[in-house]
């Protein structure tokens, strides 16, 4: 299967290598020509059991790590937790109330997170 590297954005092929009574792990393969001679390059990717998170990146729009533009990851994963919420209330689940809750708390979390990250940055240079 031919894939986008996550690593380096560019074409590769999925391999997986599978140790028996161990997790297996997944690799991205290039073929690169020096010298003249083809030559495989590896690019691991992580545990097979561990792919969601690099899919989870991936689903994020990121074609690879080099693209990586934080802020929209940010608030990406963020609408993630509204969405969870919109979900399970639109469909009449009767957990509504308790995702609802689990997202306030969540965007609650990250606000006091971030109000900690905006006092370290402007604590720089000031010490
Ligand atoms: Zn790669």
């Amino acid at each position: 299967m031919v894939v986008i590297c996550p690593r380096c954005g560019q074409e590769g092929y999925v391999e997986i290598l599978r140790r028996p009574s161990e997790r297996s792990y997944l690799y991205v393969t290039h073929i690169v020509v020096e010298d003249g001679k083809k030559r495989r390059k590896k690019h691991y990717i992580g545990p097979v059991g561990g792919y969601e998170n690099v899919e989870m990146f991936l689903d994020l729009g990121l074609r690879s790590f080099h693209e990586i533009d934080y802020l929209e990851i940010a608030l990406k994963a963020v609408r993630r937790i509204v969405e969870k919420a919109v979900e399970t209330c639109s469909s009449g689940d009767p957990r509504c109330g308790e995702k609802r809750a689990e997202a306030l708390k969540k965007l609650e979390t990250l606000s006091q997170r971030i109000d900690d990250l905006k006092r370290k940055v402007i604590e720089i240079g000031t010490e």
